[in-house]
């Protein structure tokens, strides 16, 4: 019966899509001690632009193995049909780079049609066509202790912060924007950064971590 289910979505999925499809990677990095070890989540969250409900910046939900997303938007107005996201998770992979860095990368394919934003207009919320935003759960094993910590990782944090277990060991301090985003144009065939937007002077976000800094004595 899954099984039926799946083919059954995919064959929806592949119509609605039509063969044309973009792609992202939601990457996260982190630098960590080869001790320890990384696990990621089934579960993704992104912010992506949602034809069906004509809004920029929605949550979707993607999940590995499963043939579509899921707009939060569905969970928030239960009594409205919204169908599947149509998009996925093509690949996870984690990996421990020559420069140390652990990475944990996510990549998504999607359909995207242009449209300007149904509530707040294209000056507001301008269609982009790849993620905007995104958050990564992963689990840490603390090297000392092997205790187990659940956590995440998403671009509106102020920073740096650093992510300790509870037994003092420090795991990393997170100075830049994670999950970093990239997504590649399909016309184009060209692979784009999605910039850094929480982390930039200008931003409030940016703003409001630079004071909280400053009040602790800490510059960067
Ligand atoms: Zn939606
Ligand atoms: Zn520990």
């Amino acid at each position: 019966m899954a099984a039926f289910a799946f083919v059954f979505t995919q064959r929806r999925l592949d119509r609605l899509i039509g063969g044309r499809l973009r792609q992202a990677d939601v990457v996260l990095e982190l630098q960590l001690d080869a001790k320890v070890v990384v696990e990621a989540s089934d579960t993704l969250e992104v912010s992506m632009d949602c034809s069906h409900c004509v809004r920029t910046g929605r949550t979707v939900i993607f999940t590995v193995g499963s043939a579509s997303g899921a707009c939060t938007a569905d969970l928030a107005r239960r009594h409205q049909a919204h169908p599947p996201y149509p998009g996925r998770i093509v690949e996870r992979v984690i990996e421990r780079g020559q420069d140390g860095i652990t990475r944990v990368i996510y990549r998504l394919e999607y359909d995207a049609h242009r449209f300007d934003d149904a509530k707040y207009g294209p000056e507001t919320r301008p269609w982009s066509g790849h993620p905007t935003w995104g958050r990564v759960s992963f689990t840490l094993v603390c090297p000392l202790c092997s205790k187990v910590l659940r956590t995440s990782a998403q671009n509106n944090l102020g920073r740096p912060f650093a992510k300790t277990c509870g037994c003092g060991y420090q795991f990393y301090i997170e100075r830049r924007e994670m999950p970093r985003l990239r997504w590649r144009d399909p016309d184009l065939d060209k692979w784009y950064d999605v910039p850094a937007r929480f982390d930039a002077p200008e931003n409030e976000w940016g703003k409001a971590s630079r004071r909280l800094l400053a009040w602790f004595g800490i510059q960067r």
